[in-house]
């Protein structure tokens, strides 16, 4: 079975103009709203979203005070969203798009693709929303809605079958509006053809031309190949606090997390003993009691399953009950609590 186009647009988009959630980026046809947008919908739902996009949107509200943000700043505002390289990618593409297209993004997705972390259905998203080029934007919500359409049994994890399905979109786009056509497809697959539960057919604008719901298969569409397992990794995390803060150091520049802040870690699970024998190696002391409790968190391609000790910091300098003295952890180190603005990932939100 292949994916071919259809004559959707019409009621799709008669659907999209009442039904469509209203949403901030769906107010603008700012190219980079909807780009930022764009990349934060990528990584989680909508509703988790809003603040994000709203916070970032009030304290980098042009490409020109994107290409110019400061890392820490940069990565505060995204953090807890994940997939931190892609801020650091927009970063990037912002610097080429100042130094090379004006400070505006260009209006061609040849040269949308060529930016830092920009990629086909990114390009096709700002290029057909912003600028009302006619390009596809395929994610995941249009690749199970256009498989369910059409009866495909095609593996939507395949370069092919996006590939197959970019053309299947590019050919239903109707002239003049290819950016709700899009916004609408992603719509459908978000609140009607849903994943991981029963299409709401009864509801859905395109029924009639749906083969899959008239093979009764739909709800098994669309076919995706297995992940490989995730990697299991067990750490030890210290969490060390001091009036009101806790210790934080910086992860190395390459691999998950780069560059992020993080609770001091260890591998494997540390018992006690281990554990204690590890502070005194970085050369920290600590004041009365320790608790433990454990805490997972799963990335993409691995899992961390956490002891966590919180301690409380002791040592000889520390004088200033408001402030703790940095000199009583080891180079590199630093306090952190909400207004420091050290951007902490979710992995270790969660230990604290
Ligand atoms: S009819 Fe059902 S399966 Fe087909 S597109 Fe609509 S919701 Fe999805």
């Amino acid at each position: 079975m292949s994916v071919y186009p259809l004559p959707i647009a019409a009621p799709l988009i008669e659907w999209y103009q009442h039904a469509a959630r209203k949403l901030p980026w769906r107010e603008t046809r700012d190219a980079y709203h909807i780009w930022v947008s764009e990349v934060m919908l990528q990584q989680t739902r909508v509703e988790a979203v809003l603040p994000y996009y709203a916070r970032f949107i009030a304290a980098l509200p042009t490409i020109a005070t994107l290409a110019e943000a400061n890392e820490d700043r940069l990565l505060k505002l995204w953090e807890g969203l994940g997939y931190y390289s892609r801020a650091r990618n927009m970063r990037r593409a912002a610097r080429v798009v100042r130094q090379s297209h004006g400070g505006v993004l260009p209006q061609d997705v040849k040269a949308l693709l060529r930016l830092p972390g920009i990629g086909p259905y990114t390009a096709g998203a700002i290029a057909s929303i912003a600028y009302n080029i006619p390009a596809p934007a395929v994610d995941g919500n249009v690749l199970r809605v256009l498989a369910r359409l059409c009866n495909s049994t095609l593996d939507i994890t395949l370069p092919a079958t996006r590939q197959l399905a970019r053309a299947a979109i590019a050919a239903m786009l109707p002239a003049g509006a290819p950016g709700t056509f899009n916004q609408a497809m992603m719509e459908l697959g978000a609140c009607v053809c849903l994943p991981n539960t029963p299409p709401l057919c009864g509801v859905c604008p395109l029924c009639a031309f749906c083969a899959g719901h008239r093979g009764s298969a739909a709800a098994s569409l669309p076919v995706k190949s297995k992940k490989a397992p995730r990697r299991q990794e067990d750490l030890t995390v210290f969490a060390i606090r001091r009036c009101g803060r806790v210790a934080v150091r910086k992860r190395d520049s390459s691999g998950l997390l780069a560059g992020m802040y993080e609770l001091p870690n260890a591998p494997g699970h540390l018992n006690e003993a281990a554990m204690l024998a590890q502070l005194a190696a970085w050369g920290v002391t600590i004041a009365g009691a320790f608790t433990r409790h454990t805490a997972k968190h799963i990335f993409t391609h691995v899992e961390w399953h956490m002891r966590v000790y919180t301690l409380h910091a002791g040592g000889a300098h520390m004088t200033d009950r408001a402030r703790p003295a940095d000199n009583v952890l080891p180079a590199g180190w630093a306090w952190a609590d909400e207004a420091s603005g050290h951007a902490l990932p979710s992995a270790f939100k969660k230990c604290l």
